[in-house]
């Protein structure tokens, strides 16, 4: 297996400063917001990469790189060996580009309510010319619709249906990397289900690799491949499923699985994260996680901890062992 995608350095920052009189008049300076700070992994070809984290935590505005919707500040962005952050034959970019597209969380936002089924789904190859006939019956059919539906309007489907629709406009384009960013955390938990299994099956049938946003680990623990634990734009953990969900390494990687709910653990009380996702304009300094970290001690309130591969795991806390 390839890497098919590599995040060097990753790095966002939002300029949330007040309007240039309002700092002048208050005395203040420029407002900083860091997104995204130095993240590194890498996604193997055919397999799903998951981004896990709270809201806040960045895993969102990785996403939006990936699929050229915000530009990085620094580091990289390799697609098939390409640059897309900084290559300067656009040709090149706009190549790399066609194979990736992207699922958004609220499949009742995502499509146009006055087109058609038929219209929304054949659109990103209409655009660029390509061939529709026939395209969206097959692919209703492929995400398990009725060829029929395609005449329809979004109001006429439920939402499982709605980001079956969003998945099939998808892959029209016959993309080989589809960025997921919270696809079924606007559904009902029993279509949640539904939705991941077959996004599983597309996944072997067509050769596609994911890379998967989401707040919910359960939602991960079956379909990743390789999952990464961001807090506050930093990658604190890395591992396969089962190192993550049997021995995580970090102690906020343990806080997130002590507050997912799980199957094998019906009336269990299920301990809500502690504290609140700090400042970032602000971040508390050393370990970012200190403020909320039951096993903080001076060093993490003083120096950040540096990334180290534990037996396959990769981790950013002063006392993983
Ligand atoms: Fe907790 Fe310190 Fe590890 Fe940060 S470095 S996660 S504060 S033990």
């Amino acid at each position: 297996m390839s890497s098919y995608v590599s995040i060097k350095g990753l790095t966002r920052v939002f300029d949330v400063s007040k309007p240039w009189l309002n700092r002048v008049l208050e005395r203040r300076g420029k407002a900083l917001l860091t997104a995204v700070s130095d993240v590194s992994f890498e996604i193997e070809e055919r397999t799903t990469y998951a981004l896990v984290g709270e809201s806040g935590s960045g895993k969102s505005t990785i996403g939006r790189m990936v699929v050229g919707l915000l530009r990085p500040t620094g580091g990289a962005i390799e697609v098939q060996g390409v640059n897309i952050a900084t290559e300067a034959d656009s040709g090149r970019v706009a190549d790399v580009r066609s194979n990736i597209q992207m699922i958004f969380q609220d499949p009742y936002a995502s499509l146009n309510p006055r087109w058609r089924v038929r219209d929304i789904i054949v659109e990103p190859v209409a655009f660029r010319g390509g061939d529709t006939e026939g395209l969206a019956e097959r692919l209703l059919q492929q995400v398990g619709l009725h060829p029929a539906d395609a005449g329809k309007f979004p109001h006429e489907f439920s939402g499982g249906q709605r980001q079956r629709i969003c998945i099939a406009r998808a892959l029209a384009s016959r993309p080989r990397l589809i960025v997921c960013d919270e696809p079924t955390s606007a559904l009902d938990v029993s279509v949640q289900a539904q939705v991941l299994n077959l996004m599983s099956d597309l996944k072997d049938e067509l050769g596609l690799t994911y890379l998967l946003i989401t707040h919910d680990l359960t939602v991960v623990r079956h379909m990743a491949d390789r999952i990464g634990v961001l807090y506050l734009g930093r990658l604190v953990e890395e591992a396969d499923p089962a190192a993550l969900f049997e021995a995580p390494k970090h102690p906020y990687t343990r806080m997130l699985l002590d507050a997912a709910p799980r199957m094998d653990a019906f009336g269990r009380e299920v301990d809500p994260p502690k504290g609140e996702i700090p400042d970032p304009i602000n971040p508390p300094s050393g370990c970012a996680f200190h403020p909320r970290c039951p096993l903080a001690t001076d060093i993490c309130r003083s120096e950040r901890p540096k990334t180290r591969r534990i037996d396959g795991t990769v981790v950013a806390c002063h006392l993983a062992e």
